[in-house]
């Protein structure tokens, strides 16, 4: 069972902030943002790229409705999920990381073109 399931099942703990029937949003345990959420279905799928798409449907008005309840839909905030080898993802159950409540850096293509490479 991966680290993921075990925190479903609750073999391990975690710091849930919103459950529901289909998924999980706790507290990433090495925080880059001030809010720094791991969004989870509790069913296992490896990746994004596994997701079936009437999942991530049921998902979006999840991670809304998290947003929400963490005071974030107004300011904003960050969403992402690193697939596989290349994207960087180290649990190989799919998650997305919802970050926020700060001022989020981020490289605009607008911005000198060499920042931007430097950047990926
Ligand atoms: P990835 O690199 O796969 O996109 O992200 C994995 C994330 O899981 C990392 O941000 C890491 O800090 C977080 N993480 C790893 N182990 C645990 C754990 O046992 N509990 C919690 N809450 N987060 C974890
Ligand atoms: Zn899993």
């Amino acid at each position: 069972m991966c680290l993921f399931c075990k925190i479903v099942e609750k073999e391990i703990p975690a710091n849930v902030e919103l459950e529901s029937e289909e998924f999980l949003a706790f507290h990433d345990i090495n925080p880059i943002a001030p809010i720094h959420l791991l969004v989870i279905p509790k069913k296992h799928v490896d990746s994004f790229q596994e997701l079936e798409a009437e999942t991530m449907a049921k998902m979006t008005t999840f991670i809304q409705e998290l947003a929400k309840k963490m005071g974030l839909d107004k300011d904003g905030y960050r969403l992402l999920t690193n697939i596989g080898e290349n994207g960087g993802q180290e649990i190989k159950h799919l998650h997305f990381h919802l970050v926020g409540g700060t001022k989020l850096k981020w490289v605009h293509l607008s911005d000198d073109m060499k920042k931007v490479k430097e950047a990926i």
